[in-house]
């Protein structure tokens, strides 16, 4: 399926007018695709499987791309993608962080992280509680992660119908990042709640089917 570039322009004037960050959500589509958006000025990618970003990376070299990964990672996978992510969306946990801290220190960068916060009420999604945060932060600010930058906040909506239930989940997150006037980036909104999560303060959205067409299941 080719990639509605269309869809791209309107929605890239709309956001650059915000500030607002696109992320590509590029999982299960194929390189060819990634290069059509490439082609129109698009960096930042984002893909949720540990093994298909690895393929990927390997196959574009000659590009600038921005990896970002988004999906669930498992601790033992860390170490595939350390070399070269530019943003890990996904941090759920403080065992989580301090393997990207070592593998970072390894591969002798920083890397950018942002703190996955569960906002949905409808389903079980991953993400930490506000307890958890706080704790996270603290550790953070003792200084002892050296080799990871936290920038910020990202968060899922609820899978519903109900706008208003999933504009109050945003605004949860909007609050919640608000106590932390050190972070920056609040990452949420995707392609059918994006425009909810940019005026509810995002300045980050993943965005897949609307730029790539549907999915297939992987
Ligand atoms: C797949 C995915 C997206 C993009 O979803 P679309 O509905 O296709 O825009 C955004 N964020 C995360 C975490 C995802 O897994």
């Amino acid at each position: 399926m080719a990639v509605n570039k269309e869809s791209y322009h309107k929605i890239r004037e709309e956001l650059d007018a915000k500030n607002v960050d696109i992320i590509a959500v590029s999982k299960i589509k194929p390189i060819e695709d990634i290069l059509a958006l490439y082609e129109l000025g698009q960096r930042d990618f984002g893909e949720n499987y540990v093994q298909e970003l690895v393929d990927k990376n390997a196959s574009i070299t000659d590009r600038n791309i921005r990896w970002h990964f988004i999906g669930h990672l498992q601790t033992n996978k860390v170490k595939y993608i350390a070399g070269f992510i530019h943003l890990i969306h996904s941090v759920d946990s403080l065992k989580l962080l301090q393997e990207i801290n070592k593998q970072a220190k390894k591969n002798n960068r920083i890397i950018n992280c942002l703190l996955q916060v569960y906002i949905a009420t409808e389903e079980t999604k991953y993400g930490l509680d506000e307890n958890e945060l706080t704790d996270i932060m603290n550790e953070v600010n003792s200084g002892n992660l050296l080799n990871i930058s936290i920038k910020g906040l990202m968060g899922m909506a609820s899978f519903s119908e109900d706008l208003s239930k999933v504009r109050k989940e945003f605004k949860n997150l909007s609050d919640i990042k608000s106590k932390y006037p050190q972070l920056q980036v609040l990452s949420m909104g995707m392609s059918q709640d994006y425009t909810i999560a940019v005026e509810e303060g995002s300045n980050m959205v993943r965005i897949g089917s609307l730029l790539f067409g549907a999915r297939n299941k992987k």
